[in-house]
């Protein structure tokens, strides 16, 4: 048995650099995917064996992850999908010329709800219109993010912009890269490594129905850890995340807590901070609106997992009632 490092995933199998600094590609044993479906993600830290006369290792155990980028599965009503385990940093990619500020907050909250560092990295700096264009971007978001959180601007064409992100990602260190596909997060790794190790995409005029790559690989940036483009992000459903909404909007949950009532929905109570403050223009409407939204989408899911457990339970019940009825409570 051999220790290693799940380092890319590849159709799915994952690809693990084992303590020795071989490369082999892996399954899961089978006990280890039965029943609860647990699967190595990039970042993983595994226990790997390699049969004689295999060509592929079998990956026996999974080492508790210390920080895990967990979404809803988008396929699957109400599973969680891990997509990456271990690392120390979440650097978050918005265009700086067009910064979505929904999808921007949707991000922070699954960034935060990790508990890793979070960076924002505004990318194309040289597609914005002047200098002022790039200061009002950058001032608009850092006061979205908060002061805790770091902002960056950066331009392919401006290599100590990409410098400054490569400070981040100091050696022993893994820093993973989220935001839509076409900011710009390929051509930001490939300016850190000095080559193009991660395929760059052109952006369709239309801007649909790009390809993108699927693979997933954790990339040593020289002088530097290792940083994971992670393409393909496409549905960024709320896992858990109260944590995050908590830390994404510090300031709405500031007011909460000077509501009347505890379990106020900040609709129309009496005595509600929040709406008084939106009223009072202190909150914008839109900040107010996808924050109702979140909690909003954490609540249902919580709801269909509830609902999912009652399943699970009323059919193990219904086997034993065929055995032997159930005491009435
Ligand atoms: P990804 O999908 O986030 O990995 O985005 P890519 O790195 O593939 O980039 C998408 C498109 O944006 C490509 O055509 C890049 O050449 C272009 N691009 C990337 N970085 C910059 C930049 O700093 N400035 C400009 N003008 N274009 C960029
Ligand atoms: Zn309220």
């Amino acid at each position: 048995m051999q220790k290693g490092r799940v380092v890319k995933l590849d159709r799915g199998y994952p690809l693990v650099r084992t303590e020795s600094g071989a490369l082999v590609r892996c399954e899961h044993a089978t006990a280890l995917v039965k029943g609860e479906e647990v699967r190595a993600v990039i970042g993983d830290f595994v226990d790997v064996a390699v049969p004689e006369g295999h060509d592929k290792g079998i990956i026996d155990g999974i080492r508790p992850r210390t920080r895990a980028f967990v979404r809803k599965d988008p396929t699957e009503r109400a599973l969680p999908q891990v997509l990456a385990a271990n690392f120390d940093r979440v650097l978050v990619a918005q265009p700086l010329a067009d910064v979505n500020v929904r999808r921007l907050e949707r991000e922070l909250v699954l960034a935060y709800e990790t508990g890793a560092e979070v960076t924002v990295v505004l990318t194309k700096a040289d597609l914005a219109e002047d200098e002022e264009h790039v200061a009002e971007v950058r001032d608009r978001v850092r006061a979205l993010v908060g002061p805790d959180v770091q902002t960056l601007v950066v331009s392919e064409n401006d290599p100590a912009s990409i410098e400054a992100v490569r400070q981040l990602v100091p050696e022993g260190t893994v820093a993973v890269l989220i935001g839509k596909s076409g900011v710009g997060k390929s051509s930001m790794v490939n300016m850190l490594v000095g080559a193009a190790v991660q395929e760059t995409t052109p952006v369709r005029e239309d801007g649909k129905g790009r390809h993108t790559t699927v693979s997933r690989e954790m990339v040593s940036v020289p002088g530097g850890g290792f940083i994971v483009d992670m393409p393909g992000v496409r549905g960024l459903g709320l896992w858990e995340a109260d944590a995050g909404i908590g830390a994404a909007f510090s300031d709405v949950e500031e007011l909460a807590e000077q509501c009347r009532f505890r379990d106020c929905r900040h609709v129309d109570e009496p005595g509600c901070a929040v709406r008084a403050a939106v009223e009072a223009g202190d909150l914008g409407e839109e900040r107010y609106a996808s924050y109702q939204a979140l909690k909003q989408e954490t609540h249902d899911l919580r709801e269909r997992r509830e609902e999912a457990r009652r399943m699970r339970g009323e059919k193990a019940s219904d086997s034993r009632k065929k055995s032997k009825p159930r005491k009435k409570r």
